[in-house]
């Protein structure tokens, strides 16, 4: 996989995992099965995000975990290979 892509998936993933958990709290005040269920998907969602930008956002030479970087930088941070 590509760190980019992976970077891009961990942003995107983590956010809406954390919005759907922070929605299902807000909104389903009678804590139901249906938050407990919205709760397990939001954490799904952040925990895979995580889990791919952990794997897979790194650099392609070092192999230095970047994270939210790997889709804004250009050049690494430890060993400045262009990204
Ligand atoms: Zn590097």
């Amino acid at each position: 996989m590509n760190h980019k892509l992976a970077g891009r998936i961990f942003n995107y993933a983590t956010v809406c995992g954390a919005m759907i958990i922070l929605l299902a709290v807000l909104y389903y005040s009678d804590y139901g099965a249906a938050t407990y269920i919205a709760i397990a998907v939001g954490a799904v969602i952040a925990a895979a995000g995580v889990f791919i930008g952990y794997k897979y956002a790194r650099c392609p030479k070092c192999s230095k975990f970047l994270g939210i970087m790997a889709t804004k930088e250009r050049i690494c941070p430890k060993c400045d290979t262009e990204l």
